[in-house]
């Protein structure tokens, strides 16, 4: 059997990982032109009028305080396609100002999953850190124009005298200290002459602008703190407002793309740029995504880690990239719902149906079909010989010839699920029931003439039928049609595994607010721990995704072993069998 593998699997080793970087990029470089959004307008009116000397540079630029999730995905697919489709490039810049959050775990989880989205930021992996020297230097500059000031009011007294959106701010009683005076302090508080929070440096505009961004914003805090990659080298960090727009100038990015958030900043990036007199990005907003019963804000899914509601980062049931991962998501189908949903100026919430449409049609040309059997119940053909064996021919994929088929074995005694037999069925149900025939997928159409039950519990536990040997599927004499196909797994053949059935995670369509909690699914997972499946699963391999005929697509589990096979479902069937599920529940 020729299994789907695309091999972008939780990365073994950098060779490994080198390795297969090379093969996705190739493919997202593959991916057809896309559609004009705004954002790209915006880049080819500069191409254009060579407002960047012709150039296109952009950066993906998270902090390293959590794991990436769906939304970053859409910013990095935003941020590295705009680069791929006008020959530019795309940095890759830890935005690491907070010491106190960030962790190497997460610098190296961005990097693994960047690679894994198919994009690549060669030699350019950048830390804001790197340039706390020349951001230091820069509010040196500012306080000898006069633009900057040490201020000694508490974080209270700032908020007070900040104003609100209606009245204007006061100014702080530092304002107007003396240049000299400022030099002096700011050197003081970078050399941890002061405690934590006693100061801060502000930029010195406007208390009365309508702009709150704008009513003097802290540029750095004392913090005596110890930095992942700076170590003690700093006790004063700068804000977030005052290194983002400067390390988009360092780096010449031309295009600094960001959520809708920071327009109100922009303003203040702008003036800061042109105090200094750097080279000076257009930043551009765009909405950021959200989905529909799903939480994407960072600091909720470290609660959901933290407090073991899910199994960790990598739970096939978190918008994680790691967790659509180990869910079983390709790339590409995670790419081609970024260019499905574009880019636009007003938040919405996109329903997650569309994600899971995008991996199903992924999926759907490129996973072979195998037969498995999650909760099963045991046939027995009764006019069926039990020693024979018949090697029975299945297509690995009917939307590819190319994947061509395999032999799947049928014997006397076979497992189906237990939902497709009713004793006393329902109306318009066209699966197994005594004195009904249905056909078994592949092979013969069977008729059911008893069942035998535990006497003690009343639960079935054989099925008795007889074949019609003159209904071989692909056989001459197999044009005699039943209503009803089932799927069915040779009892002596069967792989015995686990199967994980995940649901979603909340359970309404906005799980956002501070109830958030309280609409968390109890039944997102079930583990189904007595399955049978094909015989040509035995050897399975991490991450390979199959459709499991009429259950939908499943992908193997990196805690899978030989003797332990595990599978994920990864996502249900928009199928053609959903009308008969409906009629015969
Ligand atoms: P935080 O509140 O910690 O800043 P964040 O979600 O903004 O969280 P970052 O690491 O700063 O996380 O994000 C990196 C980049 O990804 C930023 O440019 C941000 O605009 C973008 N991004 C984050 N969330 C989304 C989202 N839901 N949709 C689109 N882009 C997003
Ligand atoms: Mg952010």
């Amino acid at each position: 059997m020729t299994h789907y593998h695309d091999g972008e699997t939780c990365f073994q080793n950098r060779q490994e990982k080198i390795e297969k970087k090379n093969v996705t990029n190739k493919e997202a470089n593959q991916e057809t032109a896309k559609p004009l959004n705004f954002i790209r307008e915006i880049v080819e009116d500069d191409l254009r009028t060579s407002k960047y000397g012709g150039k296109v540079q952009t950066r993906f630029p998270p902090e390293p305080n959590g794991y990436l999730h769906i939304g970053h995905a859409k910013s990095i697919c935003l941020n590295f396609g705009i680069a791929r489709d006008y020959s530019g490039l795309c940095n890759l810049r830890f935005d690491d100002t907070n010491p106190t959050k960030e962790e190497m775990e997460y610098v190296e989880s961005i990097k693994e999953d960047v690679l894994w989205l198919g994009f690549d930021w060669q030699d350019r992996e950048y830390y804001t850190s790197d340039y706390f020297d020349k951001l230091y230097e820069y509010a040196l500059q500012l306080i000898k124009q006069g633009k900057a000031y040490v201020c000694d009011l508490t974080a209270d007294e700032m908020r007070q005298y900040r104003g609100t959106l209606t009245e204007p701010g006061k100014e702080s009683p530092y304002r107007n200290r003396s240049i000299e005076d400022n030099i002096e302090l700011f050197e003081k508080m970078r050399k941890g002459e002061f405690p934590d929070t006693s100061r801060t440096l502000r930029a010195k505009i406007d208390m009365a602008s309508p702009n709150v961004n704008m009513r003097d914003p802290v540029m750095y805090r004392i913090l005596h703190a110890g930095h992942h990659r700076t170590g003690d080298k700093w006790r004063v960090y700068p804000t977030y407002d005052w290194a983002h727009g400067q390390s988009d100038s360092i780096e010449r990015i031309t295009h600094s793309i960001c959520t809708l958030e920071f327009e109100d900043h922009r303003p203040l990036y702008d003036w800061f740029i042109e105090q200094l007199e750097i080279h000076h990005p257009q930043q551009i907003e765009f909405a950021r995504l959200n989905l529909s019963y799903t939480v994407m804000s960072k600091r909720k899914l470290l609660q959901l880690v933290e407090e073991r509601i899910v199994n960790g980062w990598d739970d096939p049931r978190m918008p994680t990239i790691t967790g659509l991962r180990r869910r079983g998501y390709t790339p590409e189908a995670i790419r081609y719902f970024a260019d499905r949903i574009g880019v636009s100026k007003r938040e919405t919430i996109i329903d997650v149906s569309l994600l899971e449409d995008s991996l199903r049609q992924d999926l759907n040309k490129r996973a072979p079909r195998a037969m498995a059997v999650l909760r099963p119940v045991k046939v027995v053909i009764d006019n069926y010989p039990n020693d024979r064996v018949e090697e029975l021919e299945a297509v690995n994929n009917p939307e590819d010839p190319g994947m061509g088929t395999r032999k799947i074995p049928f014997s006397n005694v076979l497992y189906i699920e237990q939902d497709d037999f009713r004793e006393v069925p329902p109306p318009k149900y066209f699966r197994l029931s005594p004195g009904k025939e249905v056909r078994l997928r592949y092979a013969y159409i069977i008729k059911c003439h008893d069942v035998v039950k535990d006497s003690k519990t009343g639960e079935i536990i054989e099925i008795h039928c007889t074949y019609d040997p003159e209904t071989k599927s692909g056989g001459s004499q197999s044009q005699r049609k039943v209503k009803g196909t089932i799927h069915w797994v040779s009892a002596q053949h069967a792989v015995d595994a686990e199967v994980r059935v995940y649901d979603r995670l909340f359970r309404v369509e906005d799980p956002n607010g501070d109830e958030w909690k309280s609409f968390i699914n109890p039944d997102s997972l079930e583990v189904l721990k007595n399955c049978k499946l094909e015989r040509g699963l035995v050897n399975v391999t991490q991450q390979e995704r199959f459709q499991f005929e009429r259950l939908g697509y499943f992908c193997v589990d990196p805690d899978s072993r030989k003797d332990r096979v595990i599978f994920n479902r990864t996502v249900t069937l928009r199928d053609t069998w959903a009308k008969i599920e409906k009629a015969g529940a």
